[in-house]
């Protein structure tokens, strides 16, 4: 391919190139203002613009301006409204054109394997088809202002722990079909002019110098765009840019600068792949330049009324008996912490300083109920409280209906760290039992990001989850609950009746430095319909305050057709859900795959006839043995209906198909044929695998398995087994500190310290630290943990001192130049 700035570049000189492949700091790119390149502000994401005032964190810590706070991807995402998000995308792309900001560090869109994830909040489902769309229409309307999205984490991150050392361990399918096609949909909807890594590892490589998924990714997909590591991600710098990695973000004040030159001067690294990767660098730094004529100001009402908007299509309402919408005449409690301060996003990099946010119990009066009073009920913290529980029982008995606010605090949802439990506190339960004894109507009104356990569910009289809706998240609840706006929204995951339900439950959080997906292809509902398990909620689940009817349903080569018909007598909206099986195939699969869904507006008693339309990705799968996407001949079903487990209409489809060779010895695998993956053996596994189960096991040097060696990808919290005291006593304090401080009401703070400090391996040390302690230093620190002290705190001063000399001789020659 011909350089696009070719003539930009073949002015620079070779330490102008490499230096524009990493940071100039925290959130900029490096510019050359002797050839006018200017440098670029990337931000934070997804859900809104985290532009940092003064101090810059990747942890959500410092203050950042004001912006309005949309969904967060888990709430978006149960809109199923493709046009609603390009909407969002719009609004955040013009905010980020206001405060400056050239690339948005979003979408957020890994796939969902597990409830426990703790950023769950910030993807938007575990279906591919689902979070593709979404993804992508997000992506073309942030783009539509000339800034750039950034898809992320590209790919195979679906848990925090230990998050920069861990390798996901799956076989091509899995890989292929659940965790990159919702990338390649959205990079082939949205066009993205940016992705970022994930910090993770996938099948034994760092995502961001893995030439496989970069192949997928460049070739296969024909992305052109810019790869930015996730901030600190970086790990072997020339490899990375061998895979197409062009910008490390935060800056590492020149370390990996050298590793470039130094392999251009011996040969390791063509010019050639670093003029590409400047190139591609350089094409996201213009084609993200405001244009000087165009008025870029912000209506900030208008995006609140989006946000509004986008919150209402998001929430779901899981139960109603017909207490919903709420009765203007009944007597109305408010009973549950939550109403003082609703929660509305998660907390890390994604936290945004929303410019405005309404207060439940302010707003309440206005909506005209007959609201008689509020309790706390509970602590947030968990602990028991019985004054608190009695005066909400005694609340409650003064009215008719109950609207109890039950949900996660703040630090169970949060980047870096996963959940411990899938269940929400035991004391707001024992505050839904209490309330449930006076015989009152009780309306949940549940506020997660991720799914919960719940068991009282069906106790209730209706159960609303308005997940973490953003800056307008009561306003949006309260419109639904008095029945100013009829609830459309859908779950985007499955909602287990317990955690050990999931097919990935015994795989994850291991203690080795694997994450082994044994659980394969199977991930939410494709494994709870294949083994037909009993959910809580299935995916794509959710009420209307009115009915719905399908009908007609016509089948061609390009798609279907069928009518859908509001029955009830409020005006609605309906997704409808398009789910596609092979129920002869040879080959293992789902049940049914979600290919195709419409959100269709219908008065009372309106039909519609809607149509989706098959594309590339409906009757695909990967076959392993020719490596390719190939059609499995044979009658696939299609199927419609309002959720994945409420089917109204279905027929099939004959199709040839080219599958070559069935890929799999059905013998060797029947968990994988049965669907009872939960427990997949050794043998089964490396079948699927293709390959030996790499060992993820912690390498002791001593028999007593006390002792390791240390080196760069060891683990703050692993250094309890340096052999040298200081990694011990540096091990030891972190983790007294963060045990210490949730004793003293510190829990965020102890969330940072795991999150940014106890799972990070000892590059990520470096990496992040902008140049406080180079790579070169390191290497000190690491003969000190190994039981050196003197050498390696000689190392690493002296390496200080040899660097700073070279930086100032270089300084020298430039201005004399
Ligand atoms: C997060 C990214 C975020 C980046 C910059 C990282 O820790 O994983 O999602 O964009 O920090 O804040």
């Amino acid at each position: 391919m011909p350089l696009k700035y070719k003539n930009i570049i073949d002015q620079m000189t070779l330490e102008e190139k490499a230096s524009l492949m990493s940071g100039k700091n925290f959130w900029e790119t490096q510019e050359i203002e002797r050839l006018n390149v200017p440098s670029i502000f990337l931000a934070d994401g997804p859900h809104g613009i985290r532009k940092q005032i003064a101090a810059a964190d990747h942890l959500g810590l410092n203050e950042s301006r004001k912006a309005t706070c949309f969904p967060t991807a888990s709430a978006l995402a149960s809109s199923w409204n493709v046009d609603l998000v390009n909407k969002v995308g719009i609004a955040l792309g013009k905010e980020a054109r206001y405060q400056d900001v050239n690339v948005l560090l979003g979408p957020g869109m890994n796939t969902k394997r597990n409830v426990l994830c703790g950023r769950n909040f910030e993807y938007f489902s575990e279906d591919p088809y689902l979070a593709g769309n979404i993804a992508g229409n997000i992506v073309k309307g942030i783009q539509e202002s000339g800034v750039s999205a950034c898809l992320k984490h590209f790919a195979c991150n679906s848990q925090e722990l230990r998050r920069m050392n861990v390798d996901s361990v799956m076989d091509e399918r899995a890989l292929r079909e659940l965790y990159l096609t919702n990338f390649e949909i959205a990079v082939k909807v949205g066009k993205p002019n940016c992705i970022m890594s994930s910090y993770n590892l996938v099948n034994g490589d760092y995502t961001n110098q893995n030439m496989h998924l970069s192949n997928i990714l460049r070739n296969e997909w024909g992305y052109k765009g810019v790869m930015v590591t996730d901030w600190g991600g970086e790990d072997d710098r020339v490899k990375g840019l061998l895979a197409g990695n062009e910008l490390e973000m935060p800056t590492n004040a020149g370390d990996t600068n050298r590793d470039i030159l130094r392999a251009i001067e011996s040969g390791e690294l063509d010019v050639k792949v670093l003029d590409t990767a400047v190139d591609r660098l350089l094409d996201l730094v213009f084609k993200t330049q405001k244009d000087p004529n165009k008025d870029y100001s912000i209506d900030l009402d208008a995006h609140n009324q989006l946000a509004t908007e986008a919150a209402e299509e998001s929430i779901v309402l899981l139960e109603n008996d017909g207490v919903l919408p709420l009765n203007k005449e009944d007597k109305v409690c408010v009973i549950g912490k939550f109403a003082e301060n609703t929660r509305y996003q998660g907390a890390g990099s994604s936290n945004v300083n929303s410019y405005k946010v309404d207060k439940m119990l302010d707003i309440l009066p206005t909506y005209g109920l007959n609201y008689v009073g509020y309790e706390p009920g509970f602590k947030l913290n968990g602990k028991p409280n019985k004054s608190l529980l009695k005066k909400a029982v005694k609340l409650a008995n003064t009215s008719d209906t109950v609207i109890l606010m039950l949900g996660l605090d703040e630090l169970s949802e949060a980047e870096g760290i996963d959940r411990a439990s899938m269940k929400i506190p035991q004391n707001q339960i024992d505050l839904f039992n209490a309330i449930k004894e006076t015989g009152k109507k009780i309306v949940v009104c549940l506020c997660t990001g991720s799914a919960v356990e719940l068991p009282f569910a069906s106790d209730t009289n209706a159960l609303v989850h308005y997940h973490l809706c953003g800056q307008a998240a009561v306003d949006a609840l309260l419109n639904v609950i008095s029945g100013k706006v009829n609830p459309s929204g859908k779950l985007s995951e499955s909602y287990p009746i317990k955690y050990e339900d999931s097919a990935s439950s015994n795989y994850f959080h291991k203690k080795t430095n694997t994450a082994e997906y044994r659980d394969s292809i199977y991930v939410g509902y494709r494994y709870y319909d294949k083994v037909g398990m009993e959910v809580r909620y299935p995916f794509g689940y959710g009420k209307s305050y009115t009915t719905f009817e399908y009908s007609d349903l016509t089948i061609s080569e390009d798609g279907i057709k069928f009518n859908v018909k509001n029955t009830g007598s409020v005006e609605g909206k309906e997704v409808a859900e398009m789910y596609v099986s092979l129920p002869e195939s040879k080959v293992f699969r789902a049940v049914k795959e979600l290919k195709g869904f419409v959100k269709v507006n219908l008065k009372p008693g309106e039909a519609r006839e809607v149509t989706i339309p098959f594309d590339e990705f409906t009757f695909r799968f990967f076959n392993v043995k020719s490596n390719k996407w190939e059609v499995e001949g044979g009658k696939y079903l299609i199927q419609v209906g309002s959720s994945s487990r409420d089917i109204s209409l279905e027929s099939s489809i004959e199709k040839a198909g080219n599958m070559q060779e069935v890929p799999y010895d059905a013998e060797k695998i029947p968990s994988y044929y049965s669907g009872n993956v939960a427990d997949v053996n050794d043998e089964e596994f490396k079948e699927v695998l293709g390959r030996d189960i790499p060992n993820g096991d912690i390498t002791f040097k001593n028999k007593r398995k006390t002792r390791i060696v240390v080196d760069a990808y060891t683990t703050v919290e692993q250094l309890r087994y340096a052999p040298g005291w200081t990694g011990r006593a540096f091990a030891g304090v972190i983790r007294f500190v963060a045990w210490l401080l949730p004793k003293i009401g510190q829990g965020k703070n102890a969330n940072t310290i795991i999150m940014g400090v106890y799972h990070q391996p000892l590059r990520g040390i470096s990496r992040f630290s902008s140049g406080a302690v180079h790579w070169e230093q390191l290497n000190g620190l690491i003969i000190m943990f190994n039981g050196k002290f003197f050498k390696g705190l000689h190392t690493f001063f002296s390496e200080g001192r040899r660097l700073k000399k070279e930086r100032k001789a270089k300084e020298k020659l430039a201005e004399s130049k």
